[in-house]
């Protein structure tokens, strides 16, 4: 039996994939919620959106990396929508360098937003979910943590912490039945590319089996399954979403 209602929050959902899980988690039947940093003609589209799909929305300006911050995000988000069942920690930047050239400052923003913001909201989540004995949380990684990338030592790092504490976070909330998985991109068509070098861009297209870029939809789409009633018995698992990209 499908639980109804479902109420989702998704990190960095102004944008990109985080937009694209946002709206098709609306689709899907969930009252969605979404924090972001940036521009707020984006995240007013994805309000209309949401909302012209029939459901309740909840739209804030929030660092994940800030733990008081987020923790304020899930309660607020929460509290607005009447519960929480969906998590997904979307939020990431990229900030590429040479391991010589690398400051201070783009290791740890890297690290600060993209691993410490996924603990961030998942502490805040996981007493919500807990006491509903009921909850889906989706970790975004990437290939890049799996495999390691040339220029990212810190993303790819942080995309690796990821995949160990959705694993960790897997056990210890599975009696609660919640799940906890994380989807691994590969190269997705977002703005997060436009720091990237055409030719590196060229040559990563060159490794994808199925010769294409992914779309932000392709991983929402499993972002979607995972959070369904479908697959309640997948949890710990981590989904390579990557048209071949990383066999
Ligand atoms: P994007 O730049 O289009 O969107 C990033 C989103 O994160 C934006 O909504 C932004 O507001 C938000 N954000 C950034 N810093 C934040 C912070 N401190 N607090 C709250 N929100 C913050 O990027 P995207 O390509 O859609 O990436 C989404 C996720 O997918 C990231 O975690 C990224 O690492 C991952 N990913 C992307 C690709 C790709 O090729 N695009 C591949 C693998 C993994």
């Amino acid at each position: 039996m499908a639980h109804t209602p479902r109420r989702a929050l998704v990190t960095g959902g102004s944008s990109g994939i985080g937009r694209a899980i946002a709206q098709s988690l609306a689709r899907d039947g969930c009252d969605v919620g979404i924090l972001y940093l940036g521009d707020l003609t984006d995240a007013d589209s994805v309000r209309s959106c949401i909302e012209s799909l029939g459901r309740k929305t909840w739209v804030k300006v929030a660092d994940v990396s800030d733990a008081q911050q987020a923790t304020a995000a899930v309660e607020d988000c929460a509290g607005e929508l009447g519960g929480l069942e969906v998590l997904v920690n979307n939020a990431g930047i990229c900030r590429d360098q040479v391991i010589w050239n690398m400051t201070d400052a783009e290791w740890q923003d890297v690290i600060d937003i993209d691993l410490t913001g996924v603990f961030n909201m998942s502490r805040a989540a996981a007493p919500i979910m807990r006491a509903a004995k009921y909850g889906s949380i989706v970790n975004i990684s990437s290939i890049n943590g799996m495999r390691g990338k040339f220029g990212q030592t810190n993303y790819a790092a942080a995309k690796a912490g990821v995949i160990g504490f959705t694993k960790a976070l897997a056990k210890e909330l599975a009696r609660s039945t919640v799940t906890v998985n994380a989807v691994a991109p590969g190269m997705i068509h977002t703005p997060i590319l436009d720091a990237m070098p055409p030719e590196a861009i060229k040559k990563a297209t060159e490794e994808i089996l199925v010769g294409r870029i992914g779309t932000p939809e392709d991983i929402a789409e499993a972002v979607r399954f995972l959070c369904s009633e479908g697959a309640r018995f997948i949890t710990g698992e981590v989904l390579r979403v990557d048209g071949g990209q990383y066999i």
